[in-house]
């Protein structure tokens, strides 16, 4: 990792009141004082949890990250990465990544070629492999086990990145299509990260209503493969869970006195942003993007999507208070809709919420993202004080103008580090 340079950055706008220091700026300038009123002196930032590698190759100022004091960016989490993409599946991954990646052009790479091509850019990239990714390269979006040959492929690409130097191997076990993956392929694919010294992070089975069980599953990676494991945006999602951070976080660190190399990261905010399909149980999913929306269309289908959330929640996201919880940011084929909510446009529609989303879904060809109001604040306090919890935005590169400045983007990509940096001040 290379060495970050110096940032002197104001805590707030707010809270300076009067000029403010660029980055870099001299100290001396300040009749000797370290800490100028208002402002935190700092090496550049780690963002140990982004998404930018769907957006600096079309922006690499990195501007909503520079302006926070980053300088390092953490790439390729939550099991999606943008390579190896072989040959014949490069569409594929461009159609999975639309509601996250819609800007982006695809082509067919080795993780290694992948490398060479990514544009200089200004903060440091640190990537990773996803293993969404990885498994939809080897077989597609299929709801089953993999064979021998296709877990050795996934394990022979996972080594190509790590040979071309990536940091380790990320997963996203709550969605499709790595939900479908036992942990007997996470540990298969955990082996291959051990002889290479390599890590693993995750974001975890479920956030919700099984949130301890999919933290146990990462700690049990972590300790059956020997390597360390990173627990993504740790959070407690869904009004049936509130309040349990404090037992959550008791567990994480009974697994870290035990010797497990356990860490976690966090973005400051109560609203997380996903694709709206990831919303949706997770079978809806199987067998691709054309399979999902022909299945969205079908009344039975629907019925059986009501029933499956009247009882558990969403998927990943748990219980919310209604549906206005749920927002569109970023609309690639119906733009004018970013800032609604599902609870509004079905108002409007006079129509179920649900039958709002699945007819929103089909005509936004499955490629809506959306921020959904999911967690409760006292747990993301209690979260955020913890000391092995590190920040990570959880969000792109981004700049107010041009390709990525399109949609309602949620706020951690310009915010997640000012209030930390603010807190340490205090
Ligand atoms: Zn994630």
């Amino acid at each position: 990792m290379a060495v970050v340079p110096q940032a002197v950055l104001p805590i707030s706008p707010y809270a300076t009141g009067g000029s403010e220091l660029s980055p870099g700026a001299s100290l001396v300038q300040h009749s000797g004082s370290l800490m100028p009123p208002g402002h935190v002196v700092a090496p550049g930032f780690i963002d140990i949890h982004t998404h930018s590698d769907f957006t600096l190759p079309l922006n690499p100022k990195a501007e909503s990250k520079i302006r926070q004091g980053v300088t390092t960016e953490v790439v390729g989490n939550c099991g999606f990465s943008v390579a190896p993409a072989l040959p014949g599946r490069a569409g594929m991954l461009r159609d999975y990544l639309a509601a996250s990646a819609p800007w982006l052009e695809f082509h067919e790479t080795t993780f290694a070629a992948y490398m060479d091509s990514f544009p200089a850019t200004a903060v440091n990239t640190v990537m990773q492999v996803g293993h969404n990714t990885l498994r939809l390269m080897a077989m597609g979006m299929e709801n089953r086990p993999p064979s021998t040959a296709e877990l050795a492929l996934m394990q022979d690409l996972l080594a190509e990145a790590l040979e071309a130097g990536v940091l380790g191997l990320s997963s996203g076990l709550f969605t499709a299509p790595g939900c479908y993956a036992a942990p007997a392929e996470m540990h298969a694919l955990g082996q291959v990260l051990h002889r290479y010294g390599a890590n693993y992070s995750s974001h975890i089975r479920d956030e919700a209503n099984s949130v301890f069980a999919a933290v146990r599953e990462a700690i049990t990676m972590g300790e059956t493969c020997d390597i360390h494991v990173q627990i993504a945006h740790l959070k407690l999602s869904g009004s049936d869970n509130w309040g349990g951070a404090a037992q959550l976080l008791a567990e994480i660190e009974t697994a870290r006195q035990r010797g497990v190399r356990l860490d976690c990261d966090q973005y400051p905010y109560t609203t997380a942003t996903n694709p709206l399909r990831n919303l949706l149980p997770t079978w809806v999913q199987e067998d691709g993007m054309a399979a999902m929306l022909e299945r969205l269309a079908d009344p039975a289908v629907r019925t059986r999507l009501r029933h499956d959330i009247d009882a558990h929640g969403l998927n990943n996201f748990g219980r919310i208070p209604s549906w206005d919880a749920v927002r569109i940011a970023i609309s690639p084929h119906q733009p004018q809709y970013a800032g609604r909510t599902m609870g509004d446009m079905a108002r409007e529609r006079s129509c179920d919420p649900l039958d709002a989303l699945c007819d929103y879904l089909i005509a936004d060809h499955g490629h809506t993202r959306i921020l959904i109001t999911c967690m409760d604040e006292a747990d993301v306090q209690t979260i955020i004080r913890t000391p092995s919890v590190l920040v990570g935005s959880d969000g792109t590169s981004l700049a107010p103008y041009g390709i990525t400045g399109q949609g309602k983007p949620h706020p951690r990509f310009y915010g997640t580090f000012p209030p930390p940096a603010g807190a340490l001040r205090a």
